[in-house]
């Protein structure tokens, strides 16, 4: 991970790599200090309070939760001086991810189950042991606005996008915005509760506050062409799923015939099985917070990921 000064006293963390739970954070080191989001497991978050404190005034008297996904929030008890801040049904959904469900996945490598085993290795990264969660005791509806002396932070929800209590955090003066996972930059995104209007309504409302730079859930740092590219692929992908919805293709055979298009390059493409049954159950009229059967998407990522490895090569234009 790495930390980078973004503005005056405005910080963001970065893990480099894309894959699952390697999400971003942010700190503003002013009027006693605001942590944006911890990372999944209590390694992980030790080696951010290291950097942290590299550079901070002293410890963090706040941390903003962007949402309730234990990649931002399960280390929140490394920060036990804090006021831990968040939206109110981010709140409320704290108990519904578990680590030690999660620390029993990754410990399933042995697993007789390809998919299981596949997604155990996909963790060993990671050590759930230890997590006592956190949530947010300090709430927010639909705005909250923080004063660190002198220097403005404004919470905005903007949910349900890609969960139902998505926070993003502005920053005016400093012209930057942590999105939380409103925002993946340059990786396929993983969505939950919400709507397609919703999340795509979220990312018009970043650009809207023309920052001059974003700090996404996951991927590299951006400007504003960052939300309106997301935005662009969620639009493409509604109305892809959308056709194929109308040809009773099944979500998995949706997943396997959208071209990714301009976005071939972003990582892990086999979460689009996520977004289309995401989509799917906009068409089908459920609410926004009708459950996903994960262990069926997560299985379908697996069968889409190993079915792109052994795909042969495509033939040239023209050749038959
Ligand atoms: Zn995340």
């Amino acid at each position: 991970m790495e930390l980078q000064r973004i503005s005056g006293d405005v910080y963001a963390c970065l893990q480099p790599d894309r894959g699952l739970g390697t999400s971003n954070s942010g700190l503003v080191d002013r009027g006693g200090g605001l942590v944006v989001d911890t990372f999944w497991d209590l390694p992980h978050t030790r080696r951010l309070r290291d950097l942290y404190g590299r550079v901070w005034k002293g410890p963090a008297r706040r941390v903003v939760n962007t949402h309730h996904n234990g990649d931002h929030c399960w280390g929140n008890q490394l920060f036990p001086e804090a006021e831990i801040i968040g939206h109110r049904l981010c709140a409320a959904a704290f108990g519904k991810e578990s680590p030690e469900f999660m620390q029993a996945l990754r410990n399933a490598g042995g697993s007789d189950d390809p998919a299981l085993a596949a997604l155990a290795r996909r963790l060993v990264d990671w050590d759930f042991t230890g997590i006592e969660l956190r949530p947010p005791t300090t709430l927010v509806d639909d705005r909250l606005e923080i004063d660190l002396d002198g220097l403005a932070v404004h919470l905005l929800y903007v949910g349900p996008a890609h969960t139902a209590g998505d926070v993003i955090v502005h920053l005016p003066e400093a012209r930057v915005v942590f999105a939380g996972d409103v925002l993946f930059r340059l990786c396929t995104p993983i969505g939950w509760e919400g709507t397609y209007a919703r999340w795509m309504a979220a990312l018009d409302e970043i650009v809207a506050l023309e920052p001059e730079l974003v700090v996404p859930g996951h991927g590299p740092l951006s400007g504003v062409e960052g939300p309106r590219e997301m935005k662009a692929y969620l639009a493409y992908v509604r109305a892809e799923a959308r056709r194929c919805f109308d040809a009773d293709l099944s979500v998995l055979d949706a997943a396997r015939r959208i071209d990714p298009g301009p976005y071939a390059s972003w990582t892990e493409p086999e979460r689009i099985v996520f977004q289309v049954e995401r989509a799917y159950r906009e068409f089908r009229g459920e609410p926004h917070d009708a459950p996903l059967d994960v262990t069926a998407l997560f299985r379908g990522m697996h069968q889409l990921s190993r079915e792109r490895l052994h795909a042969p090569p495509a033939l040239p234009a023209g050749s038959s």
